[in-house]
């Protein structure tokens, strides 16, 4: 049950400064999808044929959380089936949950709900007790956890914009409200491509079926054993560049103890930092790995192998893929957070702050009572680690740790 107080505070927002000028193109053509305080479910195959009709039902429903169809259909209030399916937008999700870091064992608890066994990180796929699927899971919208989000979101954009080529116009940018990112391609080149179309442009994205042994050193041996080979060469577009700047931090950066993290032997890990300078060299003047004895083929291929993983974007694969996806609507808040969802411009996502620009709420503050929070920032001051205490906090970040259900307000 969601405390009396957030409806109130959502209810504020949606009369007085609820503003999309950024409207979904279209959007007489997109199905919306509400969940209401009132009835904690989804309403959805709703249809708002303008701007003003949308405002008024926020300002009147009053919804924890507000969404639109990346698809745009003849009839959006139909059954599924009978929408009558024009085409989509190509939208990606880059969210703190699917990426690891090592703050979430701070951060994160989960609670299986058949047994009641807890846990903190990463929530696992099976219960460790009973097997059980399902868990209870508190997260948190921590800095460090988005700032990770934030770097897998500007290496979509480099693909999106470098490899795929679409314009920055047809990019739209977002700060989920909660613990990511999202990126709305908006284009006439991607709007009729299918589920499995948007399926290879995740896989390439995301580096998955990509043979690395095409740009290992070639190493060929003949009859009497002897190993003969010219190195390898990168082209400077697409993948074979990223494996090649990849490459190029990777021998920077590798020391005895990261090798010895990617499970290579010791006697290939001296002979790759005893030639370090001689690999760096080859790859910057000549664009290439040059062979070198005791590091063979298969060792270049793991090597090669974690430098996808590196160079590859952590994308939620089943949003992208869903041709039919209810994405989050911009400029309404998140009922996990009460951020809103803001757009930004790509330039400036180096700068950009999201617990400075999503606070929708910048008056006045809330009395609660805490039972856990990690520590915390809302603008410029930073807050907690809270254990069961009562305290009086700027609207924003109580109203922050009650969607979280880390608090109750004090009437
Ligand atoms: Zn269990
Ligand atoms: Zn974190």
């Amino acid at each position: 049950m969601r405390s009396r107080i957030i409806c109130k505070l959502f209810q504020e927002y949606y009369s007085k400064d609820f503003h999309i000028e950024n409207a979904p193109k279209q959007m007489d053509k997109r199905e919306f999808g509400f969940i209401l305080f009132s009835e904690g479910v989804m309403v959805r195959h709703k249809r708002f044929k303008r701007l003003d009709e949308l405002k008024a039902f926020m300002r009147e429903n009053v919804p924890s959380d507000a969404y639109y169809s990346c698809a745009y259909y003849e009839d959006p209030e139909a059954e599924m089936d009978k929408k009558g399916w024009v085409g989509a937008d190509l939208i990606f999700d880059i969210d703190a949950d699917h990426i690891p870091t090592n703050c979430d064992r701070v951060h994160d608890e989960w609670t299986c709900i058949s047994c009641g066994f807890e846990g903190k990180g990463i929530v696992p796929k099976n219960c460790p007790i009973c097997g059980c699927e399902k868990f209870d899971v508190k997260t948190w919208p921590c800095e460090k956890c988005l700032e990770s989000a934030k770097a897998e979101t500007v290496k979509l954009l480099n693909f999106l914009i470098n490899d795929f080529g679409f314009l920055e116009d047809e990019i739209q940018l977002f700060f989920s409200g909660n613990r990511g990112y999202h990126v709305h391609v908006v284009s006439e080149a991607i709007k009729e491509l299918d589920s499995s179309a948007r399926k290879e442009i995740v896989d390439y994205i995301c580096g998955i079926g990509l043979d690395v042994s095409f740009h290992a050193p070639v190493v060929k041996k003949h009859e009497k054993g002897v190993e003969v080979g010219r190195g390898m060469r990168f082209s400077c577009f697409g993948w074979p560049q990223r494996l090649w700047s990849g490459a190029q931090t990777f021998l920077e950066e590798a020391n005895e103890n990261y090798l010895r993290e990617i499970g290579l032997k010791l006697d290939v890990i001296d002979t790759i930092v005893k030639n370090r300078a001689a690999l760096l060299r080859g790859l910057r003047e000549h664009g290439g790995l040059p062979l070198i004895r005791g590091v063979g083929a298969g060792t270049w291929k793991r090597i090669l192998e974690h430098i996808v993983n590196l160079q590859s974007a952590k994308i939620d694969t089943v949003v992208t893929t869903d041709t039919h996806r209810l994405i989050r609507l911009p400029n309404t808040l998140n009922g996990k957070t009460g951020f809103k969802k803001v757009e930004l411009p790509i330039s400036k996502i180096d700068e950009f702050d999201p617990f400075k620009e999503a606070i929708a709420f910048r008056d006045g503050s809330i009395k609660v009572k805490v039972v856990s929070a990690p520590a915390f920032r809302v603008g410029d001051e930073t807050f907690g680690p809270y254990k069961n205490g009562i305290i009086e906090l700027p609207t924003a970040a109580a109203l922050l740790l009650l969607c979280r259900e880390r608090a109750e307000a004090v009437e």
